[in-house]
């Protein structure tokens, strides 16, 4: 039987699973199968993803990328020593490191995979996943939610019937859905979330308040360089995760840089109550989003029968209190919360090789997606009104149409402009791309019939049909995120193939730093955060300035290059200042 492996594609951290003799298992080469989400090249040249990778983070950072998860979807190209990757093919050396290390174990050759993403993963996201996946040399048989993942790792440990809210809290990501599972049939009935938050955000406060404090005692003349941060967000990861189980972190660095030509020492502690605080913002954001999906769901805290705590940042204590609090029950983490999604995903890569028929998935879009169309929004006349076709928590697959009218006579094309979002204003959701489709001749009022298909993948495919001729539309794709052709492809996996060592899949050692770094200073991240917020509403043009100047801030930080990184960022700032307006 061809075997089809389950991937947690972490931001942070990614695991492989397989079952064997109907146990899921996450795979471990003498380490416990968290690989870290790293890429990087060492001295030779060679590809290394992992803890290796991570190691050399901080001593190599120009040749090292984390976090790249963030990015999926995007055309950001990131620098890996002198070489330019998009996000997709930074992932596709991690899957193909966890899918050489899934050979290893099962002995065969691995082509399949099913791959968990974020529920709030746009389409665009999915199907870079998917993509790098393809690059990998698997295919993608399933992308499935984490949330999902979850729920059927922990239902296949639990068979009652019951109602689980699944708080996932990782890395870089937060997602919070609502699952019911009866008759062992997994339906998840909403999903929320934000894909912008977590642990990483959390080392990034603890880095603001260790800088506030090294700016004190060096009297302003500290100098931010991407060494310095990277040893202190290091550092902050390190007392972060001490004060899940201890009340108080001490911070010790010694010989953080110089300064005045003194070398600077970093020594002080910090308490959880502090720490707490500072996260306090953020953990309240993530419980509006479990009151959003309690409304979605239709449902009071007293229905959850369970809450399960998936993703590394949910050992917070504080997520516990505030849980219970709201729920009156203690949440339950009892699988592993850094390998149940990875549990999941392999349970379901055991079901689409038929080798377990204990359960059925059934899966939602937690997205409308809807086009534009002439009309009124609160009584005023607009040309972009949004009209939904596929309404968020729809059960997927799903196909919707909608009957729509040319204005003109003789009108030659229509252009169908599809969007992802909540918004009555079409232009405030998300813009997925433009249609154009070219009509045959005829008086205004002609019929066109719009049809949207959301597979199980969720990935949309759009249709359009002159309802009077029968004719299909062939659709014209302006503005989207380019997808592979053929040859792409093969280009790509040559040079990926190219600078592949075969150590890349590093193992693990418990002795190793529990090194991190976040490639953009604190100061740029808001920034930085503000455009890539903006990025899919532009049009193509303004979309590669603002990329391009970020790209130039990246390398003008890399090369210490603090003045034309600082005049970078005013012009940056005053950009998006022009594109917000
Ligand atoms: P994940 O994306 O699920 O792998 O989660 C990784 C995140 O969990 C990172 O931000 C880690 O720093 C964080 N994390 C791991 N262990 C702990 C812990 N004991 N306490 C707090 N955060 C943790």
């Amino acid at each position: 039987m061809e075997p089809i492996i389950g991937i947690d594609l972490g931001t942070t951290n990614s695991e492989v699973a397989f079952v064997t003799d109907g146990q899921v298992t996450v795979i471990c080469e003498s380490d416990n199968g968290i690989v870290p989400s790293c890429v990087g090249l060492n001295g030779d040249g060679a590809v290394i993803v992992g803890t290796e990778a991570r190691n050399q983070a901080v001593a190599a950072p120009e040749r090292t990328v984390m976090s790249i998860k963030r990015k999926m979807g995007t055309n950001e190209q990131v620098a890996l020593g002198d070489h330019r990757f998009t996000p997709r093919e930074i992932s596709a050396f991690i899957l193909k490191a966890l899918r050489e290390r899934a050979q290893r174990h099962i002995g065969k050759p691995v082509n399949k995979a099913v791959i968990t993403v974020p529920a709030y993963f746009t389409d665009t996201q999915r199907q870079a996943t998917r993509e790098a996946g393809e690059i990998a040399g698997l295919e993608v048989v399933r992308i499935i939610n984490e949330p999902t993942a979850a729920a059927l790792a922990y239902e296949s440990n639990n068979p009652e019937n019951r109602r689980i809210l699944v708080y996932d809290l990782g890395g870089g990501t937060f997602d919070v859905s609502i699952v019911r599972i009866e008759e062992a049939v997994v339906e998840v009935l909403s999903s929320t979330g934000d894909n912008r938050l977590g642990g990483d955000d959390f080392d990034r406060r603890i880095v603001g308040h260790l800088l506030e404090h090294l700016k004190k005692e060096t009297k302003g003349t500290l100098k931010e360089t991407p060494q310095l941060l990277a040893r202190l967000k290091m550092a902050a990861e390190k007392a972060k995760i001490t004060l899940s189980t201890a009340p108080f972190a001490m911070v010790e660095e010694d010989h953080l840089c110089r300064s005045d030509d003194r070398d600077v020492h970093l020594g002080m502690e910090l308490d959880r109550e502090t720490f707490e605080a500072m996260i306090e913002p953020d953990l309240r954001r993530t419980m509006e989003a479990v009151n959003r999906a309690l409304k979605d769901a239709q449902m009071l805290p007293s229905a959850i029968d369970d809450i399960i705590l998936v993703g590394g940042s949910t050992r917070i204590p504080m997520i516990e209190r505030m849980l219970e609090e709201k729920f009156n029950k203690q949440p339950r983490s009892h699988i592993d919360p850094d390998l149940c999604v990875a549990m999941g995903a392999g349970i379901q890569a055991a079901r689409e090789m038929g080798l377990e028929g204990s359960g059925v998935l059934v899966d939602i879009t937690p997205y409308t997606f809807g086009t534009s169309a002439i009309g009124e929004i609160d009584g005023v006349p607009t040309a972009t009104m949004f009209v939904p076709l596929i309404r968020r928590n729809t059960k997927l697959p799903a196909t919707r149409s909608e009957l729509f009218y040319t204005v003109q006579d003789h009108q030659k094309a229509v252009d169908v402009r599809v969007y992802q979002g909540e918004h009555p204003e079409a232009e405030d959701n998300v813009r997925l791309g433009n249609y154009i489709f070219e009509l045959t001749p005829a008086p205004a009022g002609s019929e066109i019939i719009l049809q949207f298909d959301l597979d199980l993948n969720g990935i949309l495919k759009i249709r359009a049909l002159e309802k009077k001729s029968g004719k299909t539309i062939d659709a014209t794709i302006e503005n989207a995120i380019s997808r592979f052709s053929d040859d792409q492809l093969t280009e790509t996996r040559h040079r990926i193939a190219e600078l592949w060592s075969p150590a890349a899949d590093s193992t693990l050692d418990d002795d190793l730093t529990e090194a991190s770094m976040e490639e953009i200073p604190e100061t740029y991240a808001a920034l930085f955060h503000r455009a890539e917020t903006l990025l899919a509403d532009l049009d193509e043009d303004n979309r590669n300035e603002i990329v391009d100047l970020m790209e130039d801030i990246r390398e003008a930080l890399r090369e210490n290059r603090t003045a034309d990184a600082e005049a970078l960022r005013s012009e940056l700032d005053d950009a998006l200042f022009y594109l917000e307006g």
